[in-house]
């Protein structure tokens, strides 16, 4: 009976999911031989509002310093976030994310944790879909999406929380369940955007790298703060 309530003058701020789309059009670098390996990796929305403000941004940083998402810039958000998986998931794709986490754990920058957040925790939820590509398209398949999604509670008890995620297009098994891809979608989640370095793992073509590069490791730096361990 004594639980105070401020619901009422509480403030719920839900901002749009990133939305990350790089038309491979735009892409000035030589393609691939292999056309299986141009994988787009996209979110599937897009903002232009978001997009014209990325674009200017990417002018004021150097080459091979990784951008953050917009709507994670600024924030205060904890390292730590629980994961889970999707309940259709396969045992295959959860090996791969599992793998993708261990490597953002070892940077001690974040800290991923299995496990179900609350409201006010981070959360990453890893899912997969099935998204077939127009055959027109074929040489822009679709390899995974994910992305950041901030929640902010104002007033009593603020908090801001990101609750996350990152899924695989399974219907492209080969493109898509490979540790590259993974860590580059968990990326998104924990609030990278794309680099227009080959050597990051948020280069929008997959490259088959799956070590944070220097730029990638100093973005996560400035969203959360310099290493623990
Ligand atoms: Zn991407």
């Amino acid at each position: 009976m004594a639980t105070m309530r401020y619901q009422g003058w509480l403030t719920w701020v839900t901002l749009a999911l990133a939305t990350v789309f790089v038309p491979m059009a735009v892409d000035t670098k030589p393609a691939p031989i292999d056309f299986s390996n141009q994988v787009e990796q996209a979110l599937t929305l897009v903002n232009p509002s978001l997009k014209s403000t990325k674009q200017t941004q990417k002018k004021e940083t150097s080459a091979n310093e990784t951008p953050i998402e917009s709507i994670v810039q600024g924030q205060t958000l904890s390292r730590t976030y629980y994961y889970q998986f999707a309940a259709d998931v396969p045992t295959s794709v959860q090996t791969v994310f599992e793998r993708a986490v261990r490597i953002y754990n070892q940077t001690g920058l974040v800290k991923l944790v299995a496990g179900t957040a609350t409201e006010k925790q981070n959360s990453v939820t890893f899912f997969t879909y099935a998204k077939q590509m127009s055959s027109e398209n074929q040489s822009l398949i679709e390899s995974g999406h994910g992305g950041p999604k901030i929640i902010q509670q104002t007033g009593w008890g603020a908090y801001t929380a990101n609750h996350a995620r990152a899924g695989l297009n399974v219907y492209y098994p080969q493109s898509s369940i490979k540790l590259s891809v993974a860590v580059h979608e968990l990326g998104h989640a924990v609030g990278l955007d794309h680099s227009s370095s080959r050597l990051s793992v948020m280069y929008p073509v997959d490259q088959g790298v799956s070590s944070l590069s220097q730029g990638d490791l100093n973005a996560l730096k400035t969203i959360y703060g310099e290493a623990t361990n």
